[in-house]
C-alpha cells in the first residue's frame, strides 16, 4: 500500500507478524508494505536489513 511505503523510506515498517520466524537469535518476519526483511531491534522496533540490491 502507498502510504505504507512512504513510512517504510522513513524507517517505519510494518511487519507481517502471521510470517514472524526466528533465524537463530534474530527475530525476523517481512514488511508488509515494502516486503523487505525486517529484523527485531528491540520491542516495537524493527529495522530493515541492509543489503546492497536494497
Ligand atoms: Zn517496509
Amino acid at each position: 500500500m502507498f502510504l505504507l511505503r512512504i513510512a517504510c523510506l522513513f524507517g517505519r515498517h510494518f511487519p507481517n507478524r502471521t510470517d514472524v520466524r526466528w533465524v537463530g537469535v534474530e527475530t525476523v518476519a517481512p514488511c508488509r508494505a515494502c516486503g523487505r526483511q525486517l529484523r527485531r531491534e528491540g520491542k516495537g522496533k524493527w529495522r530493515a536489513w541492509t543489503r546492497v540490491d536494497a
